[in-house]
């Protein structure tokens, strides 16, 4: 598999550098000035560069287990904190969008945690660090009903977290101030592969609609 890498790389400098080179000469003697921040899940099939056409310099981008954004005021939000910082404050993005996508492990994990916690198992956490971060986002799914398995169980909470994540997105004070000043727009979009559809959040409720083409 690195092999197959690092032949990738010798590709890339002799096809795509070949024919873009003025564009990555210019990313490197002036800076990066993307002007769309993207954060999305570490799941190996949500790939944003190749599902939205773009190349070196247009997005910058956030990849954690289950896409999640915490609260400004949480202790977990560090790493995603300095980016949306260096995002909004530095770089001037004009768009954020947080996506979410179909069959999600790291939101399969927080179900799983919390099915536990409703059967009052005393479960001693079985790995060191998946169950505490996907927990952040456990506040997302308290309106999902897991003991009647309701229809849809796995989409709905893939959303939840997804919408949970981008209402946090305003808990950060400058990024508020950005999108009141219209300086910037905030956007969640859900990615099913299976059916290669995106979905996006309406703009005056929380419901999905289709994307169009
Ligand atoms: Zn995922």
């Amino acid at each position: 598999m690195v092999k197959k890498l690092v032949n990738g790389f010798k590709n890339f400098r002799e096809s795509y550098f070949e024919k873009k080179s003025q564009v990555l000469q210019q990313l490197a003697e002036k800076g990066q000035s993307p002007k769309t921040m993207v954060i999305c899940c570490s799941d190996s099939r949500v790939e944003p560069s190749i599902l939205f056409g773009t190349g070196p310099g247009d997005l910058f981008v956030v990849r954690n287990v289950a896409n999640l954004v915490p609260p400004f005021t949480s202790k977990d939000n560090v790493s995603i904190g300095s980016a949306l910082e260096y995002a909004v404050k530095i770089l001037g993005v004009k768009d954020i969008i947080v996506l979410g996508h179909a069959h999600c492990g790291g939101v399969a994990a927080l179900c799983k945690s919390m099915n536990n916690d409703k059967e009052e198992e005393i479960t001693d956490n079985l790995t060191d660090f998946i169950e505490s971060w996907v927990d952040i986002a456990k506040p997302a799914l308290s309106k999902i009903s897991f003991d009647n398995k309701e229809e849809n169980i796995e989409v709905n909470s893939e959303r939840a977290v997804l919408l949970y994540s981008y209402n946090n997105l305003l808990t950060y004070p400058w990024l508020n101030d950005a999108i009141n000043e219209k300086s910037l727009a905030i956007h969640a979009w859900w990615f099913d592969f299976k059916s290669v559809t995106l979905w996006k959040k309406a703009q005056e409720s929380d419901l999905f609609m289709l994307m169009e083409f």
